[in-house]
């Protein structure tokens, strides 16, 4: 199965707009944003998903969405954090989605 995250993304092949970048995690608007405001927060190195990711990855990961999510209350007064799993996951490389709004 190609893997978009370590194929595209993180191999540098796609040009994304940034949020947050540090040596494990990167948070980035979605290039084809399913709400008003859409960005993604991953991990920088393989992880399969939420439920494979092990305790110190998972940490750095959800403090990033912790902080995102945050910016989102703040700018547009709420957010919603989802991750999918199985045969909700469209991607196989674990992503967290943070969303403000309406499907678009
Ligand atoms: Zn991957």
């Amino acid at each position: 199965m190609s893997d978009w995250y370590c194929d595209e993304l993180l191999a540098g092949r796609v040009e994304v707009e940034r949020l947050f970048e540090d040596e494990g995690v990167l948070a980035y608007w979605h290039t084809r944003p399913a709400y008003e405001r859409h960005a993604v927060v991953t991990p920088k190195h393989h992880v399969d998903s939420l439920v494979s990711c092990d305790a110190g990855t998972l940490a750095s990961v959800l403090e990033v969405v912790k902080a995102v999510a945050a910016q989102f209350t703040l700018w547009y007064g709420g957010a919603r954090v989802i991750t999918n799993l199985g045969m909700y996951q469209d991607e196989p490389h674990f992503h967290v989605h943070v969303v403000f709004g309406e499907r678009t």
